[in-house]
């Protein structure tokens, strides 16, 4: 290990336990819950064998008038719950780390949905979109209940093995209901002063601490500022409330803002963009603290631990991108750490699909159902036989990989282009999007050192070539192009004069190439609902383009709202002079012209120099269509196996691609390599049981 790191493996004493290590994985959202247990602690322990000291599971409700379906949160309401976390906490002991809980009860912004409970706040004031329903102003009965209810959920997550007990209070939920005073206007005693908004906070804080104390680290979540999102939580308040709470407190977890701000994605937030506001709450306490900052960076993590102002490194994505950081940092492996690329693939993946995924480590979430480990790879029965990977991209990178780990000993990995990547040659070099070139850059260093694999590029490689390549096991990861010819949503005929021969319309590909219109005037016309129309319109505006964005969606890039970026990409692209017209249906283009029609079927047209149509993508798989008509002649070619993999089967996200890749390598000494092979499904166990406890 660099001595420089070295500070970094102290052991930190929290309350009545004690930390291994600073490395600890604050609670995030997984899809997991409660009601995969096992896929919970299964993806939870290979945190802690990777190194990290303390492992906490997600947000966890106290009963069942904070339940968040349709979104999956850890429900502790009974001992059914309990039992099934239990399964985590004794998965993270087994190697060596501390087990933290993060009970939380929603407020207002609980949706109980399954429950049907009525939601309670400290008073009744709409707060976004509720289905015609608002919450019920909490009666001080209400306030007793609730912290009976998480005083007991405590004690229950003790009896689970729990190491670290939450009042979880940030992102907006309950506590943080109370201290704003835009959402608390109670005059009860609850409400008014700081002391007064605080006082729930600080008396549940001593339930806990009453309930489980002597027998677990006491931990809350504040958030230090609101900036935008929060309104009323402002940094100096909040440090006089950690002096007011410190004595109850073992262990302060820090965020700042509302959730889009928190887990900033790195088109907008720079690692450690927190360290403003929580690198002040040092005023307020000598009690540990943590704090997220999507750190990768050993030396910046070594550095503010030295500082002072925090005692352990927290990471939600940067654990689920690399959950053996600490090891590999602990034995010197520098390059080897996945860096979180921040495009909040996670995010996107637990929210709109209840299962994580990560763009960069594809095991993400799969270590229960495919029993994949991150870091360990089964030497494959096949492992002898030349295979030959056409194509760099995210699949075809990912592909060579997972084979060189099993041990192939002959992986040509063959791309046309000078440089690896795939698309994301020019996706990284859009603006905002640099991180995630971090996709290509950990790819290329390890296959630089697999004896196993050799890299070709710069050549585009023909059937014929394959035919005579000598690669018993051919795997074609071609990619997918952008049409030229406007084919989109709903309508599969070409938009009529949408040629590529014209000089006025042009792709995101032609774009990267650096084809661009024949005046200032441009439309970007989105019907794909992410960041490539928002990409090139920004790169087009700081050219001095006059650029407007055309779109069929009620808002710009739907997607990006999925990966919490979508108010502040909105924002962002305004500033630089952008323009969006949403709800329209491009039909035609005509040289300094198009047309088509708005939501209501009105005809609408707009004058422009030139069109980049970012509609829809078409799999580039002729190769494999070429080599695989005539399975006769792949035989005779010694070709046993020809897979196609990743965008070339059909377009998808980059994390999907690089999923297909991996998938491929893992299973490619199955009988059927071709089909995923079955995951390991949870199932219910058929009882029945009344649970949830009674919501007075
Ligand atoms: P994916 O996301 O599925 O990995 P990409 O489109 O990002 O797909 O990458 C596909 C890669 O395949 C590109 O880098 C492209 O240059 C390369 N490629 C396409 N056809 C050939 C070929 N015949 N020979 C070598 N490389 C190819």
């Amino acid at each position: 290990m660099d001595p420089r790191h070295a500070i970094l493996f102290e052991p930190v004493r929290i309350g009545p336990k004690t930390l291994p290590n600073r490395f600890y994985q604050v609670p995030h959202a997984s899809g997991f819950g409660s009601g995969k247990p096992r896929t919970q602690a299964a993806f939870r322990a290979i945190k802690a064998e990777g190194g990290w000291g303390g492992v906490c599971v997600e947000y966890a409700p106290v009963s069942s008038d904070s339940d968040e379906m349709p979104a999956v949160a850890a429900n502790f309401w009974d001992d059914t719950d309990a039992r099934a976390l239990a399964l985590t906490a004794e998965a993270v002991h087994a190697h060596g780390a501390l087990a933290g809980l993060e009970l939380y009860h929603g407020g207002g912004s609980s949706l109980n949905g399954e429950s049907r409970a009525v939601r309670v706040a400290p008073s009744q004031l709409a707060s976004g979109v509720q289905f015609g329903s608002l919450a019920k102003e909490m009666t001080t009965a209400d306030i007793a209940r609730v912290q009976r209810d998480w005083a007991e959920a405590a004690k229950r997550g003790r009896d689970a093995g729990f190491d670290i007990i939450y009042v979880y209070g940030a992102h907006g939920y309950l506590m943080t209901q109370f201290v704003s005073p835009v959402t608390n206007r109670r005059t009860d005693g609850y409400g008014g002063s700081l002391a007064a908004r605080g006082r729930f906070w600080m008396e549940t804080l001593a339930a806990v601490r009453s309930a489980v104390g002597g027998d677990c680290a006491v931990a809350t979540r504040i958030c230090v500022h609101g900036a935008d999102g929060l309104p009323g939580i402002e940094a100096d308040e909040m440090l006089e409330l950690v002096a007011m709470a410190d004595e109850l407190v073992d262990l302060w977890d820090l965020t700042v803002g509302s959730w889009p701000e928190d887990s900033g994605t790195s088109r907008y937030y720079p690692e450690g963009s927190q360290r403003p506001w929580t690198h002040r709450v040092r005023e307020a306490t000598a009690k540990p603290i943590v704090a997220v900052g999507r750190y990768s960076s050993p030396d910046l993590m070594a550095e503010i631990v030295r500082s002072g102002a925090v005692d352990l490194i927290g990471a939600a994505r940067q654990a689920i991108a690399d959950p053996f950081l600490p090891r590999k940092i602990a034995e010197g492996r520098l390059d080897e750490i996945r860096e979180c690329t921040g495009s909040n693939i996670c995010i996107l993946r637990e929210e709109a699909f209840n299962h994580l995924g990560c763009v960069q480590n594809a095991t993400a979430g799969e270590e229960y159902r495919r029993g994949w480990h991150p870091e360990v790879f089964s030497p494959a029965a096949n492992s002898g036989q030349p295979v030959l990977v056409v194509g760099a991209g995210p699949a075809g990178m990912e592909c060579a990989i997972v084979l060189g780990k099993r041990g192939f000993t002959a992986v040509h990995l063959v791309e046309a282009e000078p440089e690896i990547g795939g698309r994301l040659r020019w996706t990284r070099r859009l603006p905002t999007l640099g991180d995630w070139g971090r996709i290509v850059d950990w790819r290329a260093l390890q296959l630089a050192k697999l004896p196993g694999v050799e890299l070709i590029t710069g050549h585009r490689i023909t059937a014929a070539e394959i035919l005579g390549y000598g690669a018993s096991i051919v795997v074609i990861a071609t990619g997918s192009s952008w049409r030229g010819d406007g084919v989109q949503p709903g309508l599969p005929d070409p938009i009529a004069g949408a040629r590529q021969d014209l000089a006025h319309v042009l792709t995101p590909e032609q774009i990267a190439a650096g084809k661009r219109p024949p005046g200032p005037s441009v439309i970007v016309y989105d019907t794909d609902g992410y960041y490539v129309a928002p990409g090139i319109a920004e790169l087009l505006a700081g050219e001095g383009f006059t650029v407007r964005v055309v779109t069929t969606f009620p808002v710009l890039s739907p997607v990006s709202d999925e990966t919490l970026e979508g108010a502040m990409l909105r924002a962002h692209l305004h500033r630089r002079g952008v323009h969006v017209q949403r709800g329209v249906t491009v039909t035609g283009i005509d040289a300094g012209s198009v047309h088509g029609h708005d939501e209501y079927e009105e005809p609408w047209s707009a004058a422009c120099d030139g069109i980049v149509l970012v509609t829809q993508q078409a799999s580039d798989d002729e190769l494999y269509r070429e080599l695989t008509g005539d399975m006769a002649r792949l035989a005779e070619a010694g070709v046993q196996a020809a897979y196609l993999i990743g965008d070339a089967v059909a377009p998808r996200m980059i994390s999907e691609a690089v999923f297909d890749g991996h998938r491929l390598a893992r299973e490619i000494d199955m009988p059927d390599a071709a089909t995923p092979a079955p995951f390991l499904r949870e199932f219910p166990d058929l009882t029945s049981r009344r649970g949830g406890g009674a919501v007075a």
